[in-house]
């Protein structure tokens, strides 16, 4: 039986795994509040446990940055230790984001070993303060971008206390995750962690100064929120395991279209199959446990796409729960016989995952800057921080891109499904209006039935909650509360993105805070002052704002009118983050300083490098082994065939057959001369010592080649007999379940 046929049949007799809830005393499963959390211990636990006085010097670490007495450090350890051994943990490990983008652990066990009266080894339990706050990764294995030399080799990674410390459960053992933050011996950010949490502080700073001036005298913090809407393909693990290109690259290189795809749109919302539901369960009861507020499960567009989101939460704390949610989604879905793909484009043709970054801003007085309020006075204070979104996105449109920028996405933005690689902003018809209006100055007098807009006591407007009118097109969209990055991929590293969104709009607080600063000065009143602020701004920043369809060709060439940048891959994407000019303003706000805006550029340049020429090679690899072979036992049973029609002169079927013969024999040529082209544009970028040049050539030469090479691949896909076909089809991956 054929490698194939194999793949079907197992996946065509998998049934549903079936996973106890879990149950109180009397066998009725737990509701979730019961059990949420508990595997997990954060500051609340660590005030129950610790004494008053360490917990205090915590406190004073978390909120002020205070250096932790070596006491307290090691007090914290022992409570931790206790809760960790009693839920029959061995091992504990520093969890965080190195900028490969995934999560790295290194894992100790907890025991240290004494010596016996009669000298024999004996180990307790135990985890200094030292050991538990900081530990030294082998930091030669992670990538650095060029920031560390090898003399001075040494990363740090540190306890970040404001994301809760987890166990991980595995089959035969379970390990404490301690979420930390990965610096040098110099404190450069070698992890994408840190700059988040610089970005964070920033515009707590920059926005608080803001709203100060505007008279929110009782604002002293403002934290950052984040959703993030995770999409992803669950595909058997059979068929998986005989696709070469899944296996080594996360997407399939090669593919015939099969003829039913997403165009009978039965899929979306539809209902979940139960063998998918079974996953979904089993998902968010490990991911309840974790303490990750999952919400809302459905299909998605394309054939076996799926989607899982979040209740929002800290950025902090919502960037390590999505690094914790992409790892639990690869582990459960093997438990399943399943393999979850990430990949911003597994499937040509047909959509890919992205991932919507639901992002807004708090204060600590607990008003969402981005919610329009019921009295004029909150609606300034709205207006104000909707312009100063609209003023980041277009000063830092540049850097937004970058932050998106991978070798999946490219697939992905641009193609008809996803936003383009053009950054715009959507508002929606209401606050377009509104904008239009406050923009040219005028009163607004408005008073359409939905949207409400009448004048306030002083003439402000009072602006009601619209998010009726949702553009799915945009890459950055309002939606009634909170913008929405939609253009960021599905398996992104979101600190990434919202560390420069986050900084983009603490520099555009800056800015707005002088100018009101002067304007009041001027002898405005307040709220003139903002107003006309705003009105301003909403015109300085016109060119951002797009309503309309951001697939079409129409708004390419708009854009190029309005003079945005159009990046249309990873490596001119990247090109950002060496220009000084739209990246200086990160490196006065310490966000991140050259040397560290250097290195990330290294580091994702040779990433993208490093994945096309993986790539490239197992395309030519799978055309090697299987395509060929497969074409020519094709050309050998027809040209068999014609021999036996012409020895039996049967004129009309030989027509036919050498047409047929001829058809295969065109394909196998082609395919044979574009194989070999490909090897040449891949064998010409050895030379090249400069990344910056491979990387134009990977993106302007070997990708065209390896789309010429998989044309071909799928037109053979449409002649060779099925039976001789090794290679799991669309149609098998994507709709046998
Ligand atoms: P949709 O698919 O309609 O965009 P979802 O419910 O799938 O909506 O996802 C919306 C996401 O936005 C959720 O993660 C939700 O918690 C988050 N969200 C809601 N309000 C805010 C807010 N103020 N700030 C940040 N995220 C938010
Ligand atoms: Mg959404």
């Amino acid at each position: 039986m054929s490698l194939r046929s194999e793949s079907i049949i197992q996946s065509s007799n998998r049934e549903v795994r079936r996973v106890e809830r879990l149950k109180d005393s009397l066998g009725n499963p737990l509701p979730v509040s019961e059990f949420f959390g508990n595997r997990t211990f954060g500051l609340d636990n660590l005030q129950e446990k610790l004494s008053r006085d360490t917990f205090d010097k915590l406190m004073a670490m978390v909120n002020d940055g205070q250096r932790l007495p070596k006491e307290a450090g090691n007090e914290i350890a022992h409570v931790v230790k206790e809760w960790a051994i009693a839920q029959g943990v061995t091992h504990f490990c520093h969890w965080f984001q190195p900028m490969t983008g995934l999560t790295a652990e290194k894992h100790d066990a907890f025991i240290t070993t004494k010596s016996s009266e009669l000298g024999q080894t004996q180990v307790i339990e135990k985890i200094s303060g030292s050991n538990f706050l900081q530990s030294e990764p082998d930091a030669s294995s992670f990538p650095s971008g060029g920031m560390r030399n090898t003399f001075e080799a040494r990363g740090y990674t540190t306890w970040d206390p404001k994301s809760p410390l987890f166990i991980m459960a595995h089959t035969n053992g379970r390990t404490l995750c301690i979420p930390s933050a990965y610096i040098s011996y110099h404190g450069q950010a070698l992890d994408n962690k840190t700059p988040l949490l610089r970005s964070v502080e920033v515009l707590s700073k920059e926005a608080t100064r803001f709203l100060r001036i505007l008279g929110h005298d009782d604002v002293n913090k403002v934290t950052v929120n984040l959703g993030a809407e995770q999409e992803y393909f669950l595909i058997d693990r059979s068929f998986y395991s005989a696709r070469p290109d899944l296996i080594m690259t996360g997407r399939s290189l090669i593919g015939a279209q099969p003829t039913r795809g997403q165009q009978l749109e039965d899929h979306y919302f539809g209902s979940i199959p139960s063998r998918i539901l079974g996953f979904m369960h089993e998902l968010e009861q490990e991911m309840y446990r974790l303490g990750v507020p999952l919400k809302t499960r459905h299909n998605e567009v394309a054939p076996s796409q799926f989607e899982v989101a979040p209740i929002f939460e800290d950025a902090n704390v919502a960037s390590d729960h999505n690094c914790l949610l992409m790892d639990m989604l690869r582990r459960i879905a093997l438990r399943h016989n399943m393999v979850c793909l990430l990949h911003e484009k597994p499937f040509a043709g047909i959509n890919g995952s992205g991932k919507h970054n639901n992002w807004s801003m708090a204060t600590d007085t607990g008003e969402n800057l981005l919610e329009p309020g019921d009295n004029p006075h909150q609606n300034i204070r709205f207006l104000a921080s909707l312009a100063t979104v609209l003023k980041a996105v277009h000063e830092h449109a540049g850097l937004l891109r970058a932050g998106i920028a991978s070798p999946g996405n490219d697939h992905r933005l641009g193609a008809n499904e996803a936003p383009p690689a053009i950054m715009s902003v959507f508002l929606g018809e209401t606050l377009t209006r509104i904008c239009n209006q406050l923009e040219k100055g005028e009163v607004i007098t408005d008073s359409a039935e939905e949207s409400v807009l009448s004048l306030g006591v002083s003439s402000l407007p009072v602006v009601a909650r619209d998010n009726t009118d949702r553009n799915r097109t945009s890459p950055f969209a309002f939606t009634g509360n909170k913008f929405e990055f939609r253009a960021v991929g599905g398996s992104a590293n979101v600190s990434v993105p919202v560390t420069f969104l986050t900084a983009a709009t603490a520099d555009a607080f800056r800015q707005m805070a002088d100018r009101l600063e002067k304007k009041i000065e001027a002898g405005e009143s307040k709220e003139n002052a903002a107003l006309s602020l705003v009105s301003e701004v909403l015109k300085e920043t016109k060119a951002i704002r797009f309503e309309g369809n951001n697939y079409g060709d129409e708004w390419v060439a708009e854009a190029k009118r309005r003079g945005l940048p159009n990046l249309l891959n990873t490596p001119e994407a990247l090109a950002v983050l060496r220009d000084e000019k739209q990246v200086s303003f990160m490196v006065e706000q310490n966000v991140l300083n050259k040397e560290e805006l250097e290195s990330r550029h290294n580091v994702m340049l040779e990433r993208y490098n490093k994945q096309i020429d993986l790539e490239a090679r197992t395309l030519l690899e799978m055309v090697d082994t299987y395509v060929v072979p497969a074409l020519e036992s094709q050309l050998t049973s027809q040209a068999t065939l014609v021999e036996q029609l012409d020895e039996a002169k049967s004129k009309t079927a030989i027509a036919v057959a050498r047409q047929r013969l001829a058809v295969a024999e065109n394909t196998y040529c082609d395919l044979s001369d574009k194989g070999v082209r490909l090897a040449a544009a891949l064998d010409a970028l050895q030379s090249e010592g400069d990344e910056i040049k491979q990387a134009d050539a990977y993106a302007n030469s070997v990708l065209p080649a390896m789309e010429a090479v998989r044309v071909l691949c799928d037109q053979a896909e449409l002649i060779v007999a099925d039976k001789t076909w090794e290679l799991p089809k669309y149609r098998e991956i994507l709709f046998l379940r």
